[in-house]
């Protein structure tokens, strides 16, 4: 059977704990990639700088470098003994010393290092002198500058190419030389190996890096080449020429005017982030390049870091909510298991309550929960009652009428019927009872709740009173009656007395006189006697010890004057037994049952008494035993009536043993009269539990 639900604690929600990781956890994941972002671009700005650093020192030294051969040649352009050494050795004449003259002055300009080769050429382009001597002739390319280098006049400096004779890249500085007619007499050209100053120069990365470097790069047709030798592969001036299309290439990028920051990928294969700058007055391009490697490599460490610090921030975060969530836990079970004790003391209240309580469903109408009560009181087993209804216990009540019955309850007309009805147990017998029947609302169910009184002792009470109330009303009747009857008689002869003095007759009026006396002693008999019932429990004495014995004699004694000349055998036997209660009414009792025993003797002669009493199934029960008249069984009930007499024309009042039977009461006791029939002798029994308690 289904017990009553138990109030509920509120339970920690499992979802609202997830939210609260999730909320951390993204928080924490957010602030992570905030941190990470930030170092990110910061990170990459200083790179950035660095690689912009590098180019821009870059094409300044080569600038600067570059500045410096110009000057180198104007030296000689603007010279005007150099001109007229080299015309007066070779061009107009052979002289020995001006060709001694100027060779020293070549060879000491070779010596200063930038330059390995020192040509005199004619404007012809043939050669007329080499330093040092013997080597390789004018390279057709350095040739074909020299129509424009007479043209312009002033110094240049040409290109990188590839000699076809040594199968090095070299530079020329040429310097023109002009007779003072400013015609042209000859050109130095000075050879520059840029492996002894320019490449190391461009090479060089002023910190420390794993892979970074600077290319320098021109536009060559429809290619982008490589000018200088690179960090990590040999052969490449001039070798390492990409087409145009190939955009993905940094010098290509760069030939086709893409400067400052940029990506793409190089001769390697591997990603890099440049940054392309132009050498002013040169088709050149510098670029200072770093591996993406490189670049993100702290950064991906960094990146580790900051991830592994996000993942033990997010397991922080689970832990510290899994431990708020078992913290809740805890307490949710605490308070769960504080209302189930209350709960279960509750219901241990309600299943032992003496009163009977049930639920049962408000459709079908069956039992979910009994309590213990109610199972003693029905008899039914637990397991015979959960396949029983609330109106099957009703035998005044089938289903359609207890349905009708709760209607105002489940109309919610009414908050609670209390009504009375009889359950019947299962052995078949029936008790009244008070329903108080509740409609409850438990959660989303509803139950009917009853709680149960057995009404049989109200009941009983309700009778006593009803039986009281008809003693009154009997009594008021008997009493006007009785009361009645000698107010008659002396009316009725008080209507003779005038009669009675007009004709003198003495003795009449004397008689009519007595009967008139008669009628108004029995009339105050009747009131002493009520007055003496009415008393009885009103007006009481102390209570005292009194021996049985002695309380039989003083009864004795006041009946004696009736049993005067009488024949009576009495059979008393000694008792040891005390009683405590008011004397006086204790005597009564006796007094009025030998007062009714000389008083209803019958015709047996001679009349005998017998007093004592008897220990029954631990009882002490009194008598008082007569052979008198006896007392037809029918009427064994009725002479304990106030105004009961079985005669009426007996002189009693009827007052008596109704009198005796209040004492007996107020004592706790019964009286039972017992008689075999008429002219059997009778036996008065009565206990008095509440005067042996002092004994
Ligand atoms: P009263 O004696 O004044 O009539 P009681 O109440 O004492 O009133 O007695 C009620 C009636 O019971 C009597 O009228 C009589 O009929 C009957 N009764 C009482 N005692 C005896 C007895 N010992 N033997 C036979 N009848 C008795």
């Amino acid at each position: 059977m289904a017990m009553i639900k138990p109030h509920t604690v509120k339970r920690p929600v499992k979802r609202k704990m997830l939210l609260l990781f999730l909320l951390l956890a993204t928080g924490i994941v957010v602030a992570g990639f905030w941190y990470y972002h930030g170092y990110r671009r910061q990170y990459r700005d200083q790179i950035e700088h660095k690689l912009e650093a590098v180019a821009t020192l870059k094409a300044n030294e080569i600038s600067q470098w570059r500045r410096e051969r110009l000057e180198d040649g104007i030296d000689l352009t603007d010279n005007p003994l150099f001109a007229s050494l080299a015309a007066r050795g070779w061009i107009t004449g052979s002289d020995p010393q001006a060709r001694g003259d100027l060779i020293r002055w070549l060879t000491t300009t070779l010596r200063d290092g930038s330059y390995d080769q020192a040509l005199l050429v004619a404007p012809g382009g043939a050669t007329l002198l080499s330093l040092p001597a013997g080597r390789a002739p004018l390279s057709p390319a350095v040739r074909a500058l020299l129509p424009g280098l007479f043209a312009g006049g002033r110094p240049q400096l040409s290109d990188f190419y590839r000699s076809p004779n040594d199968h090095r890249v070299h530079l020329n500085l040429l310097a023109p030389l002009r007779d003072p007619q400013h015609r042209p007499l000859a050109a130095v050209v000075l050879r520059i190996d840029p492996s002894r100053y320019l490449y190391p120069l461009i090479q060089s990365w002023p910190t420390e890096s794993a892979t970074a470097e600077t290319v320098l790069t021109e536009r060559d047709d429809a290619n982008a080449v490589v000018l200088n030798e690179l960090r990590f592969k040999n052969g490449t001036a001039l070798q390492l020429r990409l087409p145009l299309t190939q955009t993905a290439y940094p010098i290509v990028q760069a030939v086709r005017g893409t400067t400052g920051i940029t990506q793409g990928r190089d001769y390697t294969g591997k990603r890099v982030l440049i940054f392309i700058r132009k050498i002013p007055d040169t088709p050149w391009f510098i670029l200072s390049k770093m591996d993406f490697m490189e670049v993100y490599g702290p950064l991906t460490r960094q990146l580790w870091w900051v991830g592994t610090a996000v993942l033990l921030l997010v397991i922080g975060a689970a832990v510290g909510t899994l431990i708020l969530w078992r913290q809740q836990q805890n307490s949710y079970e605490l308070g769960l298991q504080l209302t189930r004790q209350e709960n279960s003391w509750l219901l241990d209240l309600i299943t032992r309550s003496l009163n009977e309580v049930f639920v049962f469903d408000p459709l079908t109408l069956r039992f979910t929960f009994v309590n213990r009560g109610a199972q003693r009181n029905l008899g039914y087993t637990m397991d015979e009652l959960a396949l029983m209804t609330a109106f099957s216990i009703k035998p005044e009540l089938d289903e359609e009428r207890f349905r009708h019955l709760i209607k105002p309850l489940l109309a919610d007309q009414e908050e609670m019927l209390i009504f009375e009805t009889v359950h019947q147990r299962k052995d078949g017998s029936r008790y009244p009872v008070e329903v108080h029947l509740q409609l409850m609302q438990s959660g989303s169910e509803r139950h009917f709740l009853a709680v149960i009184t057995d009404i049989s002792e109200r009941k009983a009470y309700q009778e006593q009173l009803e039986a009281k109330n008809a003693e009154l009303e009997r009594f008021t009747y008997s009493m006007s009656h009785d009361l009645k009857s000698p107010l008659v008689t002396i009316k009725t002869f008080l209507g003779y007395l005038p009669e009675d003095i007009a004709s003198g007759d003495r003795h009449r009026l004397d008689k009519d006189m007595e009967f008139m006396r008669s009628a108004a002693d029995r009339m105050g008999l009747l009131l002493d006697e009520l007055l003496e019932l009415s008393r009885i429990g009103r007006v009481m004495q102390d209570s005292v010890v009194t021996p049985h014995d002695q309380l039989v004699q003083m009864a004795l004694q006041m009946v004696a004057g009736r049993m005067e000349g009488m024949a009576v055998e009495f059979d008393l036997q000694p008792q040891t037994l005390a009683l405590y209660g008011d004397r006086t009414r204790l005597v009564e009792i006796w007094q009025n049952l030998i007062e009714n025993a000389v008083k209803y003797r019958g015709a047996a002669d001679p009349l005998q008494i017998g007093i004592g009493l008897e220990q029954t199934g631990g009882e002490t029960i009194f008598f008082v035993r007569d052979n008198g008249i006896g007392i037809d069984p029918r009427h064994r009930h009725k002479i304990f009536n106030l105004f009961d007499k079985l005669d009426p024309k007996s002189e009693g009042t009827g007052i008596g043993l109704a009198l005796v039977k209040r004492i007996v009461e107020l004592y706790q006791g019964r009286i039972w009269v017992e008689s075999e029939g008429v002219g059997r002798g009778s036996c008065f029994r009565f206990t008095l539990p509440g005067a042996l308690q002092k004994d």
